[in-house]
């Protein structure tokens, strides 16, 4: 066994951030080391907004968003167009969206994707108060961004049944020919959405 080069306190630090995404044991130890040699400009207001997050953030009881507030930011712009819902498995997919900045809607989290073999059921995704939001008298559309899978795409079927008898519009994401993508280098399944799905030019 390697010799240990740090005390507990350090090896302890690297072994949590190799538990971060995208980081390994050895860029742990770089991260580590970096955050050590810059321990008054970088480590110590780190630190202080690790705990600040640990304080505040909360779960949006509206729409499922991890948020310092409570109904989130999301939920109380005034600006975004309460007519339009969007379903999607995770914050991580608001986030994207919102980066892409395509659309200026309200969102709802189910945290996750019905899955089977994994036993996720709809009892333990936020499809209830979807119904509920989907009523709503100013919703007109609900549109399914979930991802093309087979898990995302059981989910998307599964509440577009549920909501046929409310008055919305349920749209999905279309499949296709990325920006900037070559057909040539395209798998089968998307080359052939893209050509199910084609639009008028
Ligand atoms: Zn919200």
């Amino acid at each position: 066994m390697a010799k240990a080069v740090a005390g507990v306190e350090i090896e302890r630090l690297i072994q949590l951030l190799a538990r971060l995404p995208g980081l390994g044991p050895r860029s742990a130890r770089r991260a580590a080391l970096f955050l050590i040699k810059k321990r008054e400009p970088l480590m110590a207001p780190l630190a202080a907004a690790l705990q600040t997050a640990l304080d505040t953030i909360t779960v949006c009881r509206t729409c499922g968003n991890v948020d310092s507030q409570n109904p989130c930011t999301v939920c109380t712009d005034p600006r975004r167009d309460p007519s339009v819902l969007v379903v999607v498995a995770d914050v991580a997919d608001l986030w994207a969206l919102e980066r892409a900045g395509a659309i200026n809607a309200r969102y709802h989290i189910l945290g996750g994707t019905l899955s089977p073999l994994d036993g996720v059921g709809p009892d333990d995704l936020a499809i209830d108060t979807l119904v509920g939001r989907a009523s709503a008298p100013e919703v007109t559309e609900v549109i399914l961004a979930l991802n093309a899978t087979v898990d995302g795409q059981t989910t998307a079927h599964y509440i577009t049944e549920l909501l046929a008898d409310a008055d919305v519009k349920v749209t999905r994401l279309a499949h296709g020919v990325p920006v900037g993508g070559e057909l040539d280098y395209l798998d089968d399944g998307t080359l052939a959405a893209a050509i199910r799905q084609r639009t008028t030019f």
